[in-house]
């Protein structure tokens, strides 16, 4: 099977006081490996509650999430945990560098937690990628953000994982250097084969992607179940 994610079904609610909020309301969605796909939809939609699904960082209501074949559900917190170090990278709005580490001390930062030995052609080659080579030992607050997202970046490839999860990857940034990002971002995952989910409430990110699925509140309304690509 080809698809790297399947959700079935899913739901997730919350309860607030006597309200139910239907954060996603049965999402059938699928992504193949290699695709690099952006969901759009407007603030309270439901994108980040998707995502952090399809990440395991929170637990469905009903339903169910594959990734890589692998039931999220079947797994216990710890198994979860080394599935997710293994298998996914994740990229924030925030970028969530570490302050004190200069570029390429973030960058192998996970590698490093994870007692991996780190692959320093490979963090040569990414940095080479991303145009960060200068910004090696540069200190994050030195950085701009369009920078500062690129390191972001390359932290997440660095384990080398199968997908990547960007939750609204360049909402800090101005349209010039979003644009820039994710254009580097889609070079680095086609390069090194990962797929790529991204959340979004802009339609011109959301162009550059290879497919677009539209969510409303807690629903897939449009772009489901179609593979074709760009
Ligand atoms: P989006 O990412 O599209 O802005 P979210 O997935 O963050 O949407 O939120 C979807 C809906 O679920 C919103 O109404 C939001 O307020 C609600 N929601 C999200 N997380 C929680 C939570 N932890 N507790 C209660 N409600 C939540
Ligand atoms: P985003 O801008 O990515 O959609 P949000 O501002 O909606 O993020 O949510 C940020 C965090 O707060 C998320 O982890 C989300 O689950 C949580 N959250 C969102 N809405 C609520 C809410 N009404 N109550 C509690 N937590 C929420």
């Amino acid at each position: 099977e080809t698809e790297i994610v399947n959700t079935q079904a899913l739901k997730k609610y919350y309860k607030l006081g006597n309200n139910t909020v239907k954060a996603l309301d049965g999402v059938d969605f699928k992504v193949k490996e290699r695709e690099f796909i952006a969901i759009i939809g407007k603030s309270g939609s439901g994108k980040s509650t998707l995502l952090h699904m399809i990440g395991g960082l929170d637990s469905p209501t009903a339903g169910k999430v594959f990734v890589g074949g692998r039931d999220l559900g079947e797994m216990d917190r710890e198994q979860l945990a080394i599935f997710r170090r293994r298998n996914i990278g994740f990229v924030f709005q925030n970028y969530n560098l570490v302050p004190d580490l200069n570029v390429y001390e973030n960058i192998t930062l996970p590698v490093e937690l994870d007692g991996t030995p780190v692959d320093r052609e490979f963090v040569d080659e990414i940095l080479r990628l991303l145009n960060l080579e200068e910004k090696r030992e540069a200190m994050p607050n030195t950085l701009s953000g369009g920078q500062q997202q690129r390191v972001a970046i390359a932290r997440a490839i660095a384990s080398k994982p199968a997908i990547i999860l960007a939750d609204e990857p360049t909402g800090n940034l101005d349209t010039a250097s979003g644009h820039d990002v994710l254009g580097l971002l889609r070079s680095v995952a086609r390069q090194f084969q990962q797929t790529v989910v991204l959340i979004t409430h802009d339609q011109d990110i959301a162009q550059l992607s290879d497919r677009i699925v539209h969510i409303e509140d807690g629903r897939i309304v449009r772009g489901s179940g179609n593979y074709a690509g760009k």
